[in-house]
C-alpha cells in the first residue's frame, strides 16, 4: 500500500483527510506517497501548543533551551544520511542537500551557541537602564519575555529541512512552540525530520507540530500572542497577510517572498582579474545549485557594457561544464526542479521573459541528461538571457523565474548599476565583485535601502566567503519590498521577534529585583565576609564590600608614571596646565582603577579563579593628591558557565560594579569588572 503523508498534531501522527494528491519523485516520476489536504483541527493544535509546549518552554532558561537545541542538532546529525536518501527524490544533488540538511542542522548549532549571549533565565534584559529622574530614584529598563502563543511557520518547497530548522531554532531558543507547515510537494522530507525530532524526546510535549496538507484555515485561530512567518510566493504571501484574523488580532507576520537578486561586476574587475573569475563562478554556482530554486539565487547579472561579451563567453564556458541529471549518478552537478508542475511554470515564465530578452544560453526544450529521462523527471537546462535595454524591458526586474535562470544586464556607470539593482523593488541580497574599495563603498551605501544583505566579493575573502546565496544564522535574512519586508534569523535580533518587549519603570532596587542585575543606586547589602571568599552560588546580587580608604599622594602619581610609562603632561608637569580642565597634577585614571583593585581584592587563594576583564569604565571626576578614595564592590550580575569536559572546573562569571568615591562621597570612577569564580557544587 502506498504510504500516506502524515501530520503530527496534538501528540499524534495522522494522515489527514480529503482528496489525495500524488507526490512524485522529481527525478524518476515514481510515486512516493499520497498527501491529503485537510482534516486538521487547527484550533485544537493551537491550543495544545499554547497549553503544553509554550508552558514548558517559557519556564526553561535560555541556557536550557540552547542545550536542548545542541542535543537535537547532534541527534539529527547522526541520522543525516537517512535524510540525504530522501532528499535525492526532491531532485537535489548531494551538495544541494548539504545546504538544506546540514545547513539546517548548522542553524540549530548556531542558535544553541547563541545561548551564551543570553542570561541563565527564561527572560532577557535588554541594553542599558535609562535614568528617568534627577535624584536617580526612578529608572527604566527593557525586558523581553517569550510570547504566550505559537509560532506558525508556512514554508516554501525549496528547502524542506533548512526552511523548518532555521525558523524553529529561533522560536525554540526564544521559548515559543511551533507549528510547521511545509509546502506539500517536498513535505515527505520535512516529515522524516520531524519524526526524528519527536522520536528524540528532546523537545517538551507540544513544542513542535507538523501540517503536511494544504494548511488552508491554519490562520483562522491565531491570536496576538502568536507569530506567523511565511516563505513562498508573493501572491500567496499577500493573500495570507490580508487574512482578517491577522488584522483583527494584530498578529506579527513576517514574509519572505519573491526576490530578483542581483550581482554586479565592478568596472575594475576586467577579464584576467581574480574578481572577474569570482563573478563568473558565483553566477554559475547560483544558477546551478538547487537547480536555481533558491530565494537568494542571482537572477540579474549586471555587467559593464564593454564586458558583456566577455561575461557571456566565460559564463557559457562554465555552464557547459555542468553535468545535469540524476543526482545519484556519478559526476552530476545539477539535479532537477522539485516537480513537473514547477517545471511547466518555469518554462512559461522564461517564455514570457524571452519575448523581450532573448535566450543566449540553454534551451527550454532540450537538456542533456546523465542517468535520467527528461520525459519523467523535472529537468531543464540552465538558461541565460540578455537584456539590452534594461530600463525599457522591465520584466527582468519583475518576473522571478524560480529555476536555473539568470539574465545579463549591461550598465554604463555605477550609479546606473545601483539604479538597476533597485528596480527589483526590494531584494534579499546583492553582490558586487570588485577589488576597489571606493566602488564597494559607493555601491553598498547606494544600494543598501533596497537590500537585506550585500556581499562584497574579492580575492581577499574569496577563499572563506560563504557566497552570495547563503543566508547566515547570525546575520539577518530578509529584504524590503518585493522580498517581503521581513527579517529572519540575525542572531539575538531574530530571537526577539518571538518575545514581547516591555518597558519597566521603578526604583533601582525594584528594577534590580526584577531584572536580577544590580542597578546603580539600588540598595546595597553589606556583608561581613569578603565576597572573594565566596563561591559562585554563595554570592548574592547587590551584595557589597566596602573597603578601607587611601589618601592619594604626589608619590603615587610619580610611581605610577614610572611603572606604566605614562608621562602624559597633566600627570607629571604642573606648569603645563593653563587652558586645561585641571587645577593641578591629576592622578592617572588607571592608577585609580589599579589602586581600587588593590583595595577590594582579597589576596588569599580562594574561589576566585581569575580576573576576566573589564566591561566598562568611566573616570567621572579628577582626583588630585590629598584626596581620599574608597571603593564599594557590588555583585552586579552572575552568569553560570557550562563545564566543557568532566575534568573542567565548574565555574561562572561574576560581574562586579566597582564604585570608587572620594571623601565627599562623590563617584570618581565607575567600572564593571569580571572575575571567574569557582562553584561550590563541582558537579553542576
Ligand atoms: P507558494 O506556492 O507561495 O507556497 C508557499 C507555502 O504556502 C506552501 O507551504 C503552501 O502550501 C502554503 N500555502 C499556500 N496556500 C495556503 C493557504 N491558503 N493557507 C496556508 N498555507 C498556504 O510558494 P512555493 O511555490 O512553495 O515556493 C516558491 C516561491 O517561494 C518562489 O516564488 C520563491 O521566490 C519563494 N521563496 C522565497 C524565499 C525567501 O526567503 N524570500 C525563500 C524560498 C522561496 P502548499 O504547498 O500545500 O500549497
Amino acid at each position: 500500500m502506498t504510504a500516506k503523508l502524515q501530520n503530527f498534531a496534538m501528540g499524534q501522527w495522522t494522515p489527514g483527510s480529503g482528496p489525495e494528491t500524488e507526490i512524485l519523485d522529481a527525478v524518476t516520476g515514481e510515486l512516493i506517497c499520497l498527501a491529503h489536504p485537510g482534516g486538521m483541527d487547527f484550533e485544537g493544535m493551537m491550543q495544545y501548543a499554547r497549553s503544553k509546549g509554550n508552558k514548558a518552554l517559557r519556564k526553561m532558561t535560555f541556557q536550557e533551551r540552547g542545550r536542548m537545541l545542541k542535543a537535537l542538532a547532534l541527534y539529527l546529525t547522526e541520522r543525516k544520511e537517512d535524510f540525504y536518501k530522501l532528499s535525492y527524490r526532491t531532485g537535489a544533488t548531494r551538495a544541494d542537500s548539504w545546504v538544506d540538511i546540514e545547513g539546517g542542522i548548522g542553524n540549530l548549532f548556531a542558535y544553541a551557541s547563541l545561548r551564551r549571549q543570553f542570561p541563565d533565565k527564561p527572560y532577557y534584559v535588554e541594553d542599558e537602564p535609562v535614568g528617568l529622574s534627577k535624584g536617580g530614584t526612578f529608572i527604566g529598563h527593557h525586558l523581553l519575555v517569550p510570547k504566550e502563543g505559537v509560532a506558525v511557520h508556512i514554508n516554501a518547497y525549496n528547502f524542506p529541512v533548512w526552511g523548518m530548522l532555521e525558523k524553529i531554532a529561533v522560536n525554540l531558543l526564544a521559548g515559543m512552540p511551533a507549528i510547521v507547515k511545509p509546502a506539500t510537494i517536498t513535505a515527505f522530507l520535512t516529515e522524516a525530520v520531524v519524526r526524528e525530532i519527536i522520536n528524540s524526546g528532546l523537545l517538551p510535549e507540544g513544542a513542535l507540530q507538523l501540517v503536511t496538507g494544504t494548511g488552508e484555515g491554519i490562520l483562522d485561530h491565531v491570536t496576538y500572542q502568536d507569530v506567523v512567518t511565511f516563505t513562498g510566493s508573493a501572491k500567496t504571501g499577500r493573500m495570507l497577510k490580508s487574512h482578517p484574523r491577522l488584522i483583527e488580532e494584530a498578529v506579527p507576520f513576517t514574509m519572505e517572498a519573491d526576490s530578483l537578486n542581483s550581482a554586479v561586476l565592478g568596472e575594475d574587475a576586467v577579464p584576467g582579474t581574480p574578481e572577474f573569475d569570482l563573478f563568473i563562478k558565483e553566477i554559475r554556482k547560483e544558477i546551478t545549485s538547487k537547480a536555481g530554486q533558491k530565494c537568494t539565487a542571482i537572477r540579474r547579472a549586471l555587467v559593464p557594457e564593454k564586458l558583456v561579451e566577455d561575461v557571456q563567453i566565460a559564463l557559457g564556458r562554465e555552464l557547459a561544464k555542468t553535468t545535469i541529471g540524476n543526482p545519484l549518478a556519478e559526476g552530476v552537478r545539477m539535479g532537477s526542479l522539485v516537480g513537473r508542475e514547477q517545471l511547466q511554470k518555469l518554462k512559461d515564465q522564461v517564455a514570457q521573459l524571452a519575448r523581450q530578452t532573448p535566450i543566449i544560453y540553454g534551451d527550454l526544450d532540450k537538456v542533456e541528461l546523465v542517468g535520467a529521462d527528461a520525459q519523467k523527471g523535472a529537468f531543464i537546462s540552465p538558461i541565460v538571457m540578455l537584456n539590452q535595454d534594461p530600463f525599457r524591458y522591465t520584466d527582468t526586474h519583475e518576473v522571478e523565474a524560480f529555476g536555473p535562470v539568470a539574465t545579463i544586464i549591461p550598465y554604463k556607470t555605477l550609479d546606473e548599476a545601483i539604479e538597476l539593482t533597485k528596480m527589483g523593488k526590494g531584494s534579499l541580497v546583492s553582490s558586487i565583485a570588485t577589488a576597489d574599495a571606493a566602488i564597494a563603498q559607493e555601491f553598498a551605501i547606494g544600494a543598501a535601502t533596497h537590500h537585506g544583505r550585500i556581499l562584497v566579493l574579492n580575492n581577499d575573502c574569496a577563499r572563506e566567503s560563504t557566497g552570495h546565496g547563503s543566508p547566515m544564522p547570525m546575520l539577518i535574512h530578509g529584504g524590503p519590498g518585493r522580498a517581503g519586508g521581513g527579517e529572519e534569523m540575525g542572531g539575538v535580533r531574530g530571537v526577539k521577534h518571538f518575545m514581547q518587549r516591555v518597558a519597566i519603570q521603578g526604583s533601582p532596587t525594584m528594577i534590580t529585583a526584577i531584572t536580577g542585575v544590580y542597578q546603580q543606586g539600588a540598595k546595597q547589602i553589606e556583608k561581613d565576609v569578603h565576597p572573594f571568599r565566596k563561591h559562585f552560588e554563595e554570592l548574592e546580587i547587590s551584595e557589597t564590600w566596602v573597603t578601607h580608604k587611601h589618601t592619594v599622594t604626589e608619590a603615587d602619581i610619580a610611581n605610577f608614571a614610572n611603572v606604566s610609562g605614562d608621562h602624559f603632561y597633566a600627570h607629571v608637569d604642573a606648569t603645563s596646565l593653563e587652558g586645561t580642565l585641571f587645577t593641578g597634577r591629576v592622578v592617572h585614571g588607571y592608577y585609580i582603577l589599579s589602586k581600587a583593585a588593590g583595595m577590594f581584592v582579597d589576596p588569599k587563594k580562594g574561589p576566585v579563579l581569575l580576573n576576566y576583564g573589564l566591561e566598562s569604565c568611566r573616570f567621572t571626576k579628577p582626583v588630585y593628591p590629598g584626596m581620599t578614595i574608597g571603593v564599594k564592590l557590588t555583585v552586579k550580575e552572575k552568569i553560570g558557565q557550562e563545564k566543557r569536559s568532566e575534568e573542567d572546573i565548574a565555574k561562572g562569571i561574576v560581574k562586579w560594579l566597582v564604585d570608587v568615591y572620594d571623601e565627599t562621597g562623590e563617584t570618581v570612577a565607575i567600572a564593571t569588572i569580571m572575575t571567574m569564580v569557582k562553584k561550590l557544587n563541582q558537579d553542576s
